[in-house]
């Protein structure tokens, strides 16, 4: 179990319910950072008492540094401020709930500071698998996944040598237009979008269930995590969501992680990992669960994901450019400047357009991601 924690990106969902779980285990918090909500952020640290706080956009850092002026709360700023909480010798683990390429430097920084990674931010491993999970292992660094899906797959891992499995079934509820047609989501609000049926989450995650992109970068997430190529991996449709992945093992055996569709547990255990304690989620009763049910996913109607698994294939900057070009079409999506059905025309027209570089370093792979961005912006807003 570790010592202390630093959360970075504390005021989204993930942030706000892994300050909930810390302080219901007891875990101290050394440091969190958050981008620009700074009265959440006030509350958060006035409660829990960190010794560092950053805030990223500059002007709300100075404003936050005076409302926090009668504390001994040490304020810092920008994308160094994110690398000192990430690095800081009272934290021994690093959240990464982070949304977006920013994650991407204060990971490496703390992986460098030998920090187990708690990882929630999923464009580290998009954008830069290859780096991060070579320099992870180089300083021996622990990444413990907190995506329900990867930690579900670490779970069914756990004292397994690598040679025991033969395929990830990598599970997915389908999100709430599961079986619709392209046809049909024409005219869906970013309203109709947001409500998952199973998972409560941050608006961009939930429309990227509905796409499923989500689980298109899932895919090349779990690639990265476990070692493994996009031939190992399978996509399966649970819509219950109460398995939350599987692997198989060579001799056939399928071995499952289920709970209760709660991010606060995968949150838990990548805190207290290898250890685990009671928490505070309620449980799963066979009794009253119906049925579990399975089905194949259908790529036509979510081309997302057959668009992730390609890019998977491709390599390279590949995926970093798709989730980039995703992210800036879903925010446009979500202040009602682009069609839902644009996001995946946004996507796949900037793979197409911006290139793939090969191989890249961490420079090529945020200009590529900058790329994307303003190539979805010059031709997709309206
Ligand atoms: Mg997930």
């Amino acid at each position: 179990m570790v010592k202390s924690i630093s959360v970075l990106g504390c005021t989204g969902s993930i942030g706000r319910q892994t300050i909930a779980v810390a302080e219901h285990i007891g875990m101290p918090v050394a440091a969190l950072t958050a981008n620009r909500k700074i009265d959440l952020l006030e509350e958060q640290a006035r409660r829990l008492h960190p010794k560092f706080v950053a805030v990223y956009d500059e002007q709300a850092a100075k404003q936050f540094k005076i409302a926090v002026a009668d504390t001994d709360i040490q304020v810092g700023s920008g994308i160094e401020g994110l690398i000192r909480a990430a690095t800081m010798e009272e934290t021994d683990c690093v959240v990464t709930a982070v949304s977006g390429a920013v994650g991407l430097k204060p990971t490496l920084a703390a992986i460098d500071g030998k920090k187990r990674i708690a990882l929630a931010n999923k464009e580290t491993l998009v954008c830069a698998g290859d780096i991060v999970m070579a320099r992870a292992a180089e300083k021996g660094a622990e990444i413990v996944p907190v995506d329900s899906e990867h930690s579900a797959i670490f779970q069914c891992l756990m004292g397994r040598e690598k040679g025991e499995l033969r395929k990830i079934l990598l599970t997915g509820s389908g999100g709430p237009f599961r079986g619709k047609a392209r046809a049909e989501l024409e005219d869906v609000t970013p309203e109709q979008a947001v409500k998952h049926p199973n998972w409560s989450m941050g608006a961009k995650i939930s429309v990227d269930s509905a796409t499923m992109m989500n689980k298109g970068l899932e895919f090349v997430e779990a690639m990265h995590l476990f070692g493994v190529t996009p031939d190992d991996i399978q996509v399966v449709i649970h819509p219950q969501s109460v398995i939350h992945s599987m692997v198989e093992l060579v001799d056939g055996t399928v071995i499952a992680q289920l709970g209760v569709p709660d991010m606060g547990l995968p949150i838990q255990l990548a805190l207290t990992y290898p250890q685990r304690c009671p928490s505070m989620f309620s449980r799963l009763d066979f009794t009253t669960l119906q049925s579990l049910s399975f089905e194949a996913p259908d790529y036509e109607k979510t081309p997302c994901l057959k668009l992730a698994m390609d890019c998977a294939r491709m390599g390279g900057t590949a995926p970093c450019v798709m989730s980039a070009a995703n992210e800036v079409a879903v925010g446009l999506f979500l202040r009602h400047q682009l069609g839902y059905n644009r996001i995946y025309d946004a996507a796949a027209s900037a793979v197409e357009k911006v290139g793939v570089v090969q191989n890249p370093d961490l420079e090529t792979i945020l200009a590529a991601d900058a790329a994307a961005r303003a190539y979805v912006l010059e031709n997709f807003s309206k």
